[in-house]
């Protein structure tokens, strides 16, 4: 029993290992996990709160059309409620634009490295996938638009990207925008958008009259702490979401996460907090990769990307032992350099310490 074709050429998704197996292997007492982006100081209050107020409704469906939500997040937005959909995650709204806009006589184009599933759900629809490299961990914006031809459907910007965190200014998106053809969907995936402070970031939601091609992505699963929750959204001119809406299965996000949603849209401080804690932390990192000399992309995400100056693999054995779990470049594109997720002030004091030992052996080992 033969899936289709394209299928053949995808591996399944390797989830990492429970962290509670690898502590039982390497006989340690506590792990922290920096490899997935995720929030380390949890989720608002207020969203705990709703979600207690809606464990009493778990045997009625959810409203399909996320009404309360889409309402208080259209008000937040200054958007149209019709502008908005709903996925399970943010990697759902990538699924349905793939969907909805790909098969096999097109093609779509794309940083490389960047966020995989934009590949992988377009080799799922069968399209032809134009990666461009990235320069010095930026999109290469000009060879994207040269990458454009008639036959083209979707190009992805990812914004910050991952797993660089470089961030794509206001005046070269723009610049952007108005070179590709209006019939191209450009799709603008801001799902670390909350935690970005460059004064030069583009505010896309500005631009959705100007340019009815742009599909901005966002999500609760980063700085707002709900990624257990799956819930995202995609927000476009309503002739856009209106023509993808039947891509979408209809009760797609789930009761709890919608509630969640709603009240994490209400606690400013929150993010307020977290996006502060955040900027100290990456400075922390900062500071220790100056002092070793290593590379590293300055981040407006909650993750750096660091050289370590060694096998990608190697250095995250080292630290794996130590009790820390960051992100191998090896599978990222990057095979000297690993991703760490910016976690609170002290596994940020610890994991730089076990990592400046583990450079200090490399450059020991070298001499
Ligand atoms: C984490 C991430 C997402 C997906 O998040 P969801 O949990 O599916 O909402 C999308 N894009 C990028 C760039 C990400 O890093």
């Amino acid at each position: 029993m033969q899936p289709k074709q394209q299928l053949l050429s995808l591996k399944p998704y390797k989830p990492g290992k429970p962290v509670e197996e690898v502590k039982r292997e390497l006989g340690l007492e506590k792990i922290v996990k920096l490899a997935s982006n995720e929030n380390p100081y949890g989720c608002s209050d207020l969203a705990k709160e709703k979600i207690n107020e809606e464990l009493s409704q778990l045997h009625v469906y959810p409203d399909g059309y996320s009404a309360e939500l889409r309402e208080k997040l259209s008000n937040q937005l200054q958007v149209k409620q019709e502008q908005i959909i709903f996925g399970n995650g943010s990697d759902e709204v990538v699924q349905i634009l793939c969907r909805a806009y790909l098969s096999p006589e097109t093609n779509t184009v794309m940083a490389a490295p960047t966020f995989p599933q934009y590949r992988h759900n377009a080799v799922i629809e069968g399209a032809e996938v134009k990666e461009v490299q990235l320069v010095e961990g930026n999109h290469d914006l000009d060879a994207m638009l040269q990458a454009i031809d008639q036959d083209t459907r979707i190009v992805w910007l990812c914004n910050p990207n991952n797993p660089t965190g470089n961030y794509i200014p206001e005046s070269e998106f723009v610049s952007f925008m108005e070179k590709v053809p209006s019939d191209v969907v450009v799709v603008s995936d801001e799902a670390y958008y909350e935690y970005v402070s460059a004064a030069d970031y583009p505010n896309t939601l500005d631009y959705l009259d100007k340019y009815p091609n742009l599909v901005i992505l966002r999500t609760f699963s980063k700085a707002h702490g709900l990624a257990a929750l799956r819930i995202g959204y995609g927000v476009a001119k309503s002739s856009i979401i209106q023509s993808i809406e039947p891509a979408r299965e209809p009760f797609n996000t789930s009761r709890i996460a919608q509630a969640a949603a709603i009240g994490a849209l209400e606690d400013d401080t929150f993010i307020r907090e977290c996006k502060e804690k955040n900027r100290k932390g990456l400075e922390t990192f900062y500071a220790f990769c100056d002092e070793k000399g290593l590379l590293y992309y300055p981040s407006e995400a909650n993750f750096i990307l660091i050289d370590v100056k060694s096998d990608a693999d190697q250095a995250f054995d080292y630290l794996l032992r130590k009790g820390y779990i960051v992100r191998s470049g090896s599978a990222l594109g990057f095979p000297t350099m690993i991703r760490v997720t910016i976690g609170e002030e002290e596994q940020n004091k610890e994991i730089i310490e076990h990592l400046g030992a583990y450079i200090d052996s490399i450059v020991e080992k070298v001499n």
